[in-house]
């Protein structure tokens, strides 16, 4: 029988005084120390974290025709990212089979800056691509992140979120798409205004770029800030593709500026007339531009792909108002027709849906809107009411606020479409 003090760990050689736990092999000829286990468990984690692995890749205008399903208009958009997300899985690829061969060139990372108005599909683009390529996706605001020591999120959370939206399938989030909204309102602003705001805004610019670039960033796995007792999560940021979005409003006139200073003759009315209104020009803008408008240059140089969106005119608003496998006016089609109503809509009001929401100037995100304020009333009264059968919203319940026609079921049971059976709900 062995005396404590005969009992050393056979990987340290500390003894038993000097560690918390020994623990002898099955014959008791060996020991190992709890410090040497973990150590231990650490190593075999380090093996065990599966390699990624290599997508099956659609071409790029098989991203295009997939997106087409997804996203009305915005088709040099869609033609551009589908180019771009094909070239990221392309590189991730290669880069995966290159390995660390050094004599293969390596490829570089192209994350993308996609810029149009509001409502415009900036995050739809982005949410759609992810969907088409099956790898998991994060959507994030720009103006909730701050600098670590900061109130608000570190921008590591960010990644956190995809670890999340993966379900921590850590070599799956690896390779996922996180979309950055608002990027346009974390720009430096002039020095004459507020300062403050401005430091705030450069210096998440600052903290962002490393892990554009291509770093190994430990996370916290629920968010929030990082703690020195809690086990943290490594993730590798190097394939992950970073889409960042905005409105950029200004940015406009910075380009027809830039533009008008070199080439005299573009001061026409017409053009003039246009700016700020149709991000005619915005597609046109330089990484100057972007720096002008207050992006600092690193941050610009990181975000090769400067991707324009256009903003949406009436047809486009119609069009996704009733085209999409899930457009707005089947999901209330469906909603009604589970409490046995049958929901019609005249031209009339869908062109007036459209013509309300330009009026609004918040691009696609208006429809929804408007179309919930004229829906209200008969959502409230139709689950009550069994003997309503069909539901016709036209231009007047649109523009008045007037109700909707409805057309009741008589005692028989047999529809009557008669104007007098018509009635106001
Ligand atoms: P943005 O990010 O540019 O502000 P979103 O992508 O959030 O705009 O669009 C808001 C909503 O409007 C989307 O959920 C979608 O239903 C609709 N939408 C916007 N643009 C389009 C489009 N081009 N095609 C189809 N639906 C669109």
């Amino acid at each position: 029988m062995l005396n404590n003090s005969d009992m050393f760990c056979s990987f340290c050689g500390k003894s038993q005084a000097e560690v918390r736990r020994l623990v002898a092999s099955p014959n008791g000829g060996s020991f190992i120390c709890n410090t040497c286990v973990d150590i231990c468990r650490e190593i075999m984690s380090e093996e065990k974290r599966p390699m990624c692995t290599k997508l099956s890749l659609p071409v790029p205008c098989e991203i295009k025709a997939k997106l087409d399903e997804f996203i009305i208009g915005q088709d040099s958009a869609k033609r551009a990212m589908a180019v771009a997300v094909y070239n990221h899985y392309k590189r991730v690829n290669y880069n995966l089979e290159r390995g660390k061969k050094s004599d293969k060139v390596e490829l570089d990372k192209s994350n993308i800056l996609l810029i149009g108005p509001t409502g415009s599909g900036k995050t739809l683009l982005a949410k759609s691509l992810a969907k088409v390529l099956d790898v998991p996706f994060a959507h994030v605001d720009a103006t909730t992140l701050t600098e670590a020591g900061y109130v608000g999120d570190d921008v590591e959370s960010i990644l956190t979120r995809l670890l999340h939206s993966a379900e921590f399938n850590l070599s799956k989030a690896e390779t996922g798409i996180i979309y950055i909204d608002e990027i346009d309102k974390i720009a430096k602003k002039a020095e004459s205004r507020n300062l403050t705001r401005d430091v705030s805004g450069e210096g998440v610019q600052q903290a962002l770029l490393k892990i554009l670039e291509g770093t190994v960033a430990s996370v916290p796995p629920n968010g929030g800030r990082k703690h020195p007792h809690q086990e943290n999560i490594s993730i590798n940021t190097a394939n992950i593709l970073f889409i960042c979005g905005g409105s950029f409003v200004k940015l406009e006139e910075i380009v027809a500026e830039r533009k008008n200073k070199r080439n005299v003759g573009f001061n026409s009315k017409s053009e003039q007339a246009s700016i700020g209104q149709n991000y005619k020009f915005v597609k046109d803008a330089a990484p100057d531009d972007l720096v002008k408008f207050g992006l600092i240059p690193e941050f610009v140089g990181r975000l090769p792909v400067v991707v324009g969106l256009d903003s949406l005119d009436k047809a486009a608003l119609i069009d996704i108002l009733t085209l999409p496998k899930n457009c707005i006016t089947e999901q209330f089609k469906t909603l009604l027709s589970i409490d046995g109503a049958e929901l019609y809509f005249e031209d009339s009001a869908i062109t007036a849906v459209a013509e309300k929401a330009i009026k609004l100037n918040t691009g696609a995100r208006g429809l929804r809107t408007i179309l919930e304020e004229a829906m209200l009333e008969i959502m409230f009264t139709a689950p009550s009411d069994k003997t309503i059968s069909k539901i016709i919203i036209d231009e007047d319940c649109i523009l008045n606020k007037a109700k909707p026609k409805v057309i009741k079921q008589t005692h028989s049971g047999i529809e009557q479409k008669s104007t007098k059976i018509v009635q106001n709900a």
